[in-house]
């Protein structure tokens, strides 16, 4: 064997990765487990770029749900239900591959992890044995322990429903999914929340109205340590003397940073006023 074949099986010898494998150079690996392993190398840029599509995203969710709220006069547009499903597929999707990223990324660590690990407990690669390490049969093939490693990892998020939750969590995601329900149906409590009973929802309608005031919400807000909802004005006003929530048999303490716009909210009370005013002005709605 000559010495420009063994150069070739070090791993620093590897044409540049976007991903800097860290196993370190003196690691002797089999030909087949570095061709694995500049397979696995994912490029930093899809990520930035999936970090990018989805802020954009967002960006232009919030400019159009403005956009709807500062006009008082129209309802939705076939563009505006358009917009809509089409970001909410591509939201979804784009925070899956995001997702699947992050658990083929920790694949890959822990695989890497693995065969540092198997190499220190092997003889000192020299000349004389490297025909017994390029032909080991024992060794561990990179590609399919990340494989078996990513299975793991799929079937853990998958059993903990860490992704269906973090699509719940977000803003973005529960709003692209709800403003057509909510536009068409202001009053009602959103078909994922129906479980929850966690809404002030009277005789299976949701309150348009400030608890306080009794007044239509002009700016509502949330309390996020309870979920009770507020005209901001009233609930300041009230937190000047208090600490409590003013729901009678909440307990939750709550000061004004605990409070941020509901945003739902403003669309459903939004909503609520253009569908009358529609029934008011044209004779053949449907009047339930
Ligand atoms: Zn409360």
């Amino acid at each position: 064997m000559n010495q420009e074949e063994s150069d070739e099986l070090r791993i620093e010898n590897l044409p540049e990765l976007d991903v800097t494998p860290d196993i370190s150079g003196y690691v002797p690996l089999h030909r087949d487990i570095l061709e694995d392993f500049q397979k696995t190398a994912v490029s930093k840029r899809v990520e930035k770029s999936l970090e990018e599509e989805i802020s954009y995203i967002r960006k232009a969710t919030d400019d159009h749900i403005k956009a709807i709220l500062s006009n008082q006069e129209s309802g939705l547009s076939d563009m505006d239900h358009y917009f809509f499903e089409n970001n909410l597929k591509a939201l979804e999707s784009l925070m899956r591959a995001q997702n699947d990223l992050q658990i083929w990324r920790n694949s890959v660590d822990e695989t890497k992890k693995l065969i540092v690990q198997t190499s220190f407990e092997e003889p000192d690669y020299t000349i004389e044995n490297f025909k017994d390490y390029s032909e080991k049969s024992g060794n561990p093939e990179f590609g399919d322990n990340i494989m078996s490693n990513y299975a793991v990892y799929a079937q853990l998020h998958q059993s903990e429903g860490t992704f269906s939750n973090k699509l719940k969590m977000d803003e973005t995601y529960h709003y692209l999914k709800n403003v057509a329900f909510i536009l068409a149906r202001p009053e009602d409590p959103l078909p994922d929340d129906v479980a929850d009973d966690e809404l002030a929802i009277s005789g299976g309608k949701v309150s348009l109205r400030d608890p306080l005031s009794l007044e239509y919400y002009r700016e509502p807000y949330v309390s996020l340590r309870c979920s009770h909802i507020f005209e901001k004005d009233t609930i300041y006003s009230h937190l000047s003397n208090s600490n409590l929530c003013p729901v009678s048999g909440c307990d939750a303490r709550i000061s004004r940073r605990d409070l941020k716009p509901d945003t739902i909210m403003s669309l459903r009370v939004k909503a609520f006023f253009m569908l009358e005013k529609s029934k008011n002005s044209s004779s053949n709605v449907d009047k339930l």
